[in-house]
This record gives C-alpha cells, structure tokens and sequence, in this order.
C-alpha cells in the first residue's frame, strides 16, 4: 500500500499539471473572438448619439430587464461602425416624416458578451443567440437592435412583438397581432432596407448593415472607444 500511495503521490502532480495546461489552453481558445480573414476594414466605432441626439436609447443589456434578467454592458451606450452609424442617423430623420424616431436597444456588442449569452442559453433560445466560434455582426458593430418612438407622445410604439421574445411574433413576417403594429414594423423595415440595411430572419427588431463582412469580430470594451 505504501508504495501504491507512494506512486499516486508522485504521479498526481504530473496529472494535475497536465489537467491544468489542457484546461488552460481550452479557456484560452474561447476568451478570444474568431478572426474573419475576409475582414479588411479596421473598427472605427461611432456613439450613436454624438451624430444625432434626438436618436434615443434603451439599452436593455445595460439594467435587469433583458432575457437573463441582469446587467451585462456596464454603460448604457450604443456604438456602430462610422458608415452604419451615418446611415442609421439617415432612416432616423426619414422617420420623422412619419411622426417617429429611432429608439436603440443595442449596437455594437463586445464578443465576450456574445460568449456570454451562448453560455447562459440552451435548446430553442439558440435559435435566437450567435454561436461565440462564429462571432456576432454585433460583435463587427454592424448589428443594431431597435424599434421606434412617437415623436409626438414621447414613447415607445407597440410592436408585434416585444424585443428579445423569443417566439414565431419576433418574425418580420409574422401575420398576426394588431394590424397598425404590422404596419409600423413593416414601415421600419422599408426605410432601414432604404438605407442599407437587411432585417435579421426571426427578429423584426435587428438589422444588419451592408459591408458587415469588412469589418473584424472585435472584443473592445465600450469604456475603450472613444
Ligand atoms: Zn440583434
């Protein structure tokens, strides 16, 4: 017995050395976002409100009500890229003829909270969430989230759907709900299609912007953007 004890004894260092450096080396390879070689554009990521202050924001990710019910972004703020924000500013003053503005949920989103969100979900949900191995185009700071305001009353329009629901009504084309909620998304979708955008499949309320692919999955916390 002694000798066996004396054996594991040696042996176990090794092993958990061993354990440890594999571990290691399995963390290291998820705390780093893909890289995308087709990506050639460096970030050059813009606040939303420094180019139009009347854009107005409800940053869910930054207080408790979002689908996991806690804070992941430390600020509420909203970034994209310069020529997806300069677009985005362009569809919100188009809205105006309408009577409505642009309220955003969310921009650009750093690739850890990406990672974080494919961690806190599972089944169905990952319809709905970006796998972190294949990076978000929130993650490129060409996604944004949003919805409108009435311009005139001060708050947010009814929309088929509420943000983040996770259900067939989050569908650009889903055809049921109120008729005037229908005609509002399907309004949002016309005027951000005019300016360069593409609607998300199953979720009326997220965007993408044209060139996407030429910018890089980036992990820049927003206290570093300038
Ligand atoms: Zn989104």
């Amino acid at each position: 017995m002694r000798v066996m004890d004396r054996l594991r004894a040696r042996r176990a260092p090794a092993v958990v050395v061993l354990w440890c450096s594999v571990l290691a080396l399995t963390l290291a390879a998820q705390s780093r976002p893909p890289v995308d070689p087709k990506a050639t554009r460096d970030a050059d990521l813009v606040e939303l409100v420094t180019l139009d202050p009347s854009i107005e924001l409800d940053i869910r990710y930054a207080g408790t009500n979002n689908f996991l019910g806690k804070p992941v972004y430390p600020e509420a703020r909203a970034f994209l890229q310069r020529p997806a924000a300069e677009a985005l500013v362009a569809a919100h003053r188009d809205l105006a003829r309408h009577g409505y503005g642009l309220l955003i949920h969310d921009g650009y989103r750093p690739w850890a909270i990406t990672k974080l969100f494919w961690d806190m979900t599972s089944g169905y949900q990952r319809e709905f969430v970006a796998d972190p191995s294949q990076g978000s185009k929130h993650n490129r700071g060409c996604a944004v989230d949003l919805t409108m305001y009435d311009r005139a009353l001060g708050t947010a329009v009814e929309m088929p759907s509420g943000y983040d629901e996770m259900t067939r009504r989050a569908y650009p084309e889903y055809p049921g709900g109120p008729p005037e909620a229908r005609a509002r998304r399907d309004l949002l979708r016309r005027v951000m299609e005019r300016h360069g955008f593409t609607v998300e499949p199953n979720e009326w309320w997220h965007f993408n912007y044209k060139d996407w692919e030429q910018y890089p999955i980036v992990d820049i916390p927003f206290s570093a953007i300038r």
